[in-house]
């Protein structure tokens, strides 16, 4: 494993089976893994039976650790950044500790592997060249309304939203956008679970309020792209 490099580790986003072997491999010879949550990394690592020190990195002491782990870096060890599901710096942290590497001319491999986004999109089957990846809109009502009506792209947009606010998203995404345009709900991928359901957004809210289970979990909406 070559000296002083950050190696950014997807890991799996449910199915503990969706590690790949290059990214478990990379967790078995790095020198620190670096994670959101320990506890939940350290579930992955025994899975596979690796042992490797962890040190967290969160929104909350993500400047300290970020300065702790360049040294660490500088000093010639290899750094694996891990969060606690799916690829970092995608509606996680770690672009900082990336941006610091890049910056102290530090080499940065990326170990891709499984993202809530890319595994919605393509099972979404919107045949389009590009997507706009929107993330969280705003948890509170009248922003979030206010960043939709920025949201007028031609392009399928992919947005991540909470359990207990993907109703409300919804209608607010059938307020904005019409009840014929198609949105896809995929929910809890790769879990027990997991649903896929495509259908024109009028029929959405009705959807999720068909059964109780299906405002839990974690989701993905896909948006199908408006006429050009
Ligand atoms: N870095 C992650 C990735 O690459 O997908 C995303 C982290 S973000 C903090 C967590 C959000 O991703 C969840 O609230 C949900 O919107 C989405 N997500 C993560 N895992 C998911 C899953 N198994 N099924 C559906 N959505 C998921």
């Amino acid at each position: 494993m070559p000296p002083g490099t950050l190696y950014v580790v997807a890991t799996p986003i449910g199915n503990l089976a969706d590690a790949a072997p290059r990214a478990l491999e990379t967790l078995r010879r790095a020198d620190v893994v670096v994670c959101e949550d320990t506890r939940t990394t350290r579930t992955l690592l025994a899975r596979h039976g690796i042992e490797r020190p962890t040190l967290a990195l969160h929104a909350h002491n993500e400047r300290a650790a970020t300065a702790k782990l360049l040294a660490e870096l500088q000093a010639g060890r290899s750094v694996a950044l891990v969060s606690d599901a799916g690829t970092p710096g995608v509606s996680d942290p770690g672009a900082l500790l990336v941006e610091a590497a890049h910056r102290a001319g530090m080499r940065v491999v990326p170990v891709p592997g499984p993202s809530a986004a890319v595994a919605a999109y393509s099972a979404a089957g919107f045949a389009a060249d590009r997507f706009l990846f929107v993330g969280f809109l705003p948890p509170k009502t009248s922003a979030r309304r206010q960043a939709l009506q920025v949201l007028d792209v031609p392009w399928p947009l992919i947005l991540y939203e909470a359990p207990h606010r993907v109703l409300a998203c919804v209608k607010d995404l059938l307020a904005r956008f019409g009840g014929e345009r198609e949105v896809v709900i995929a929910r809890e991928l790769t879990k027990k679970f997991e649903e896929v359901a495509r259908l024109p957004l009028a029929a959405a809210p009705a959807w999720l309020e068909a059964d109780a289970h299906r405002q839990q979990g974690e989701f993905v909406l896909v948006l199908a792209p408006g006429a050009p």
